[in-house]
């Protein structure tokens, strides 16, 4: 007898489903069956169902279906199907399914979390979020490319037809065009009838940028944005699910879309920090886009000007194609000159103490570019006035009674704010532990640079660009208003790095960037650069002879010193030397254990209990273990946090012991697991 010929369907599930497997969104990894019953015929993965669930009727998502009696006893039956059609797509599901796995969480928290992020809408964003994405909103008139656009976007055109897909780097310089790369290959996809997913960092997209998207791909683009309703959000997201969007635009959340022919995906500023999820699961959107590309057929495209060291080092191998852009779009315009000022130069300690926060070589730079109509940036590190308000008398220093870090003083209010917590308080006259009333102020804020310019150049416009200002109503209208020219020195947090496109800008001038250098993470020096670099993209994008000025105390640092001319090479190479050495990221994986809790006897008890543990087992796991140890942020909102570093040279072995370990011990409240993370405080 021949054998039954193999048929394929595009669909593999049986036509009735006796029995079903539930997840719930509890702290378990344990799946649950069910009959069917009454719904046999009609139940599909993916739905949400109302089940008896203990003594009470609880919600939980099919996630499979068998003909196969499971062996549990008393089994009970599906009271009610929640959906007519299953939320999210079988992709969608797999996807969920490996990011559980992956980053140590309940398929059925990672279920729901990806339900709140791609069907139910997000709550409002503050405003302060609300960093329009520049280098998406403006600039991109162009669609004509350059020679060099054209290159890479033939290839990469190429790729995205190819049967086999690659994850994709593509290195642009600032103002090289990579915008419209993006642009022109999601039309090439959407032109194939695919659809294309285009994310971007942490910000909240302005309708500008919809309007302007809407004029390349009318109303096939859906761009997911603060400013929604929930009722548009969802009805963007059913029509996305529907396929009667090409393009959809948003922040990580975006990811989890369902799209039913998703050809593309293109994560912007790779390297951006606000990619990794702060809430169960702690997943990276990098990550998440690498699987989604593999497991929908996608092309995936990362783009930046400063990779993170670890998509970088993949490049090198050989992992990832990669593709860079070296020109600036604007026809023989050259990088802006480089000038480190080396802090150390200048003179006694007394004199220090007294030093300007506006250097005079940087005071000579802006009022160049006032007599020019031109404009300048700077950026500073710390919001609010002074950073630290302590008594001249005994030393003592105003702390937040939660954290235990210094209160910062904000003088537009008058008031001492923690910028962990939120407490705040008005500056006491006096000191409270000795009572007399020298009280001193140290520590450059935005505000105190603001009060430092407004003194120099009366007649100029400043504006201030912090979550404070943003806050405020006008906030967002005066970044417009800057790029329209209407204000003359720009200063600010990093909201004035991201992305931004000002064409007036031929000054950016970077003070404190030490802060960041100094931080106990082993990728200090990778933040520091890209920051600097970052900064750096603002100036002369569109006009000749720009400047970007830096102070800091360690101008021989690499990180410095690779700057000038650009040297990321330089950079990258001497990183990697260090990680290597060291074996982190990218030649290592970690996971930061978190222990926190009011009472710090528990804490102390449950991170020992766990090094102990970590320590029997790490020689049978391949792991090394670090601590436990007090967090940099040791005391925030009156909780106690320690710490434990899991470090692996292989892939895939601090999950296999995380794995090893029952619920109620990885699960527990007071401890938080975090895969791959992005700091270590
Ligand atoms: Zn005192
Ligand atoms: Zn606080």
């Amino acid at each position: 007898m021949r054998p039954a010929k193999k048929r394929s369907f595009p669909d593999t599930r049986p036509p009735v489903a006796k029995y079903c497997s539930v997840v719930f969104p509890l702290s378990t990894r344990q799946v649950f069956s069910y009959q069917t019953g009454e719904f046999s015929g009609t139940i599909k993965i993916g739905q949400r169902v109302s089940v008896p669930f203990g003594r009470r009727e609880s919600i939980g998502f099919i996630v499979e279906l068998s003909d196969r009696l499971p062996d549990v006893p008393n089994l009970k039956t599906v009271s009610r199907l929640i959906d007519a059609q299953p939320l999210v797509s079988d992709k969608v599901l797999t996807l969920a399914k490996w990011m559980a796995d992956y980053y140590c969480a309940p398929l059925g928290e990672v279920l729901r979390f990806v339900l709140t992020a791609s069907v139910r809408p997000p709550k409002r964003e503050p405003v302060a979020e609300e960093v329009f994405y520049q280098g998406i909103l403006t600039g991109v008139a162009q669609q004509v490319v350059t020679p060099e656009q054209k290159k890479v976007l033939d290839d990469l055109k190429i790729l995205l037809t190819a049967s086999e897909k690659r994850t994709v780097l593509l290195q642009g310089v600032a103002a090289s065009g990579k915008t419209e790369i993006y642009l022109q290959l999601a039309a090439f996809a959407a032109d194939a009838g695919g659809q294309a997913l285009i994310l971007v960092p942490e910000v909240v997209l302005v309708p500008q940028t919809e309007e302007w998207a809407r004029e390349r791909f009318g109303n096939r683009v859906a761009v997911l944005h603060g400013r929604l309703t929930p009722a548009e959000h969802y009805r963007l997201l059913c029509k996305a699910k529907e396929g009667k969007v090409s393009v959809l635009l948003g922040t990580r959340s975006a990811l989890f879309a369902s799209l039913p022919d998703l050809r593309l995906i293109v994560l912007d500023e790779e390297f951006d920090r606000s990619y990794k999820e702060t809430r169960t699961p702690r997943y990276h959107a990098r990550d998440v886009a690498i699987k989604r590309g593999e497991i929908e057929g996608a092309l995936v495209v990362l783009g930046s000007a400063t990779p993170s060291l670890e998509v970088y080092q993949a490049a090198k191998e050989g992992r990832y194609a990669y593709f860079s852009l070296k020109e600036r779009i604007v026809k023989n315009l050259s990088f802006p000159e480089i000038h480190i000022s080396d802090l150390r130069l200048s003179g006694t300690v007394a004199q220090k103490r007294r030093r300007p926060i506006i250097s005079s070589t940087l005071r000579a730079l802006l009022e160049e570019r006032l007599l020019k109509g031109e404009q300048s940036i700077i950026f500073i590190n710390r919001r609010g006035h002074s950073t630290y308000l302590f008594c001249e008398d005994c030393g003592y220093l105003f702390a937040c009674p939660e954290c235990e870090v210094t209160l910062v003083y904000h003088h537009t209010t008058g008031e001492l704010y923690c910028h962990y917590c939120g407490y705040r308080k008005d500056q006491p006259p006096d000191c409270p532990a000795c009572n007399r009333s020298r009280l001193g102020r140290s520590g450059v804020g935005t505000q105190l640079v603001e009060k430092e310019l407004n003194r120099f150049f009366p007649d100029n416009r400043i504006l201030r660009l912090d979550s404070d200002a943003l806050n405020r109503k006008e906030g967002l209208d005066s970044v417009l208003a800057f790029r329209d020219g209407k204000y003359q020195i720009m200063v600010g947090t990093q909201l004035v790095t991201k992305g931004h496109h000002f064409p007036l800008v031929t000054l950016v001038a970077v003070l404190g960037s030490d802060v960041l250098l100094n931080l106990p993470d082993f990728r200090a020096a990778e933040r520091s650069f890209q920051l600097l670099c970052q900064s750096a993209g603002r100036a002369g994008r569109n006009l000749p002879n720009a400047k970007v000025y830096i102070q800091t105390y360690y101008p021989d640092h690499y990180v410095f010193s690779s700057l000038p001319g650009f040297k990321f090479e330089e950079f990258y190479e001497k990183e990697l030397f260090f990680r290597k050495e060291a074996g982190y990221p990218p030649f290592g994986y970690l996971a930061n254990i978190l222990f926190t809790g009011k009472r710090e006897e528990t804490v102390l008890r449950k991170s020992g209990e766990w090094a102990e543990l970590a320590n029997r087992m790490s020689g049978e796991m391949e792991i090394e273990v670090l601590g436990p140890a007090a967090c940099f942020h040791k005391k925030m909102r009156r909780s106690y946090r320690r710490h434990l570093i899991l470090k692996s040279a292989k892939p895939g072995r601090i999950q296999e012991f995380l794995r090893s370990l029952p619920d109620k011990q990885i699960f527990d409240k007071g401890v938080t697991i975090d895969i791959d993370p992005v700091d270590l405080f």
